[in-house]
């Protein structure tokens, strides 16, 4: 946690489920909010489950987010879907630069770079997705490759546009693995230098989350940890008990 910031606990569900699941997931997510004081939460389900989502939370306190979207604003683009459709839907949100997406489409910096913009230009707040492999971390370049991707992939407008930055070592997604404490702190503390040399004051305040199999029996350790302001979940955030669950474990910022 990092004083003053309330934590975010953002749901990446992915490419699973129906639109009859994706409605009764996020009403499971609704039904216990009251369960959750100190966070906010987000959910980011697929796009064709947007509106089942939204509408099933009923925009109460619970945000919607995609897991993509198009660094283009219009025009003939068979199957992308650009930011302001996104804004239109009901999204608050938007996922760019999943590690997924940038090995399954090969979405370098400047890919994410370019979305992150057109979510800001949309009037979404962009979660920007960066984090090693495990070869990387091995050979010591952890923080180096964490710094060159922050730099390639936060555009202008980033910190007044509220962007959130989730750091999720690739090795550590839906593995069950995870850094160790001391591994999670040092890489948020180096990431709040890097946000702050990029976009002066609001970088001190820009929420900084963790993400790499986040679970009920590890998130209360992992949300104290400093400058660590909440949690992008995926599998866990299948399950609305698990997903609040790990809200609730969120200390209050
Ligand atoms: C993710 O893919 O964003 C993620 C954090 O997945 P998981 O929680 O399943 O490791």
């Amino acid at each position: 946690m990092t004083p003053g910031i309330r934590p975010l606990i953002a749901g990446n569900w992915k490419m699973n489920g129906t639109a009859r699941g994706a409605a009764s997931l996020a009403e499971g997510v609704r039904a216990g909010l009251d369960r959750v004081a100190g966070a906010d939460l987000l959910i980011c389900p697929p796009f064709v489950h947007l509106h089942a989502a939204a509408a099933a939370v009923a925009w109460k306190p619970v945000a919607i987010g995609a897991q993509d979207c198009s660094a283009l604003p219009d025009g003939a683009h068979t199957g992308d879907v650009s930011a302001a459709m996104l804004a239109d839907a009901g999204c608050g949100y938007v996922i760019v630069g999943h590690s997924e997406r940038r090995a399954d489409h090969g979405e370098a910096d400047a890919v994410v770079r370019a979305k992150a913009a057109a979510a800001i230009a949309a009037g979404l707040i962009p979660v920007v997705c960066v984090g090693e492999t495990e070869a990387q971390r091995d050979a010591g370049e952890a923080e180096s490759v964490v710094g060159s991707q922050l730099r390639g992939s936060l555009p202008e407008g980033f910190g007044a546009a509220r962007g959130v930055v989730a750091y999720e070592p690739v090795w550590a997604i839906g593995t069950g693995r995870t850094p160790t404490e001391a591994d999670i702190a040092a890489m948020h503390a180096r990431m709040r230098e890097e946000v702050t040399a990029l976009l002066g004051e609001a970088g001190r305040t820009t929420r900084l989350l963790y993400g790499g199999s986040v679970k009920p029996s590890n998130a209360a350790t992992i949300l104290a940890l400093p400058n660590v302001d909440g949690a992008l979940v995926g599998g866990a955030s299948l399950k609305a008990e698990d997903f609040l669950s790990i809200a609730a474990a969120a200390p209050a910022g």
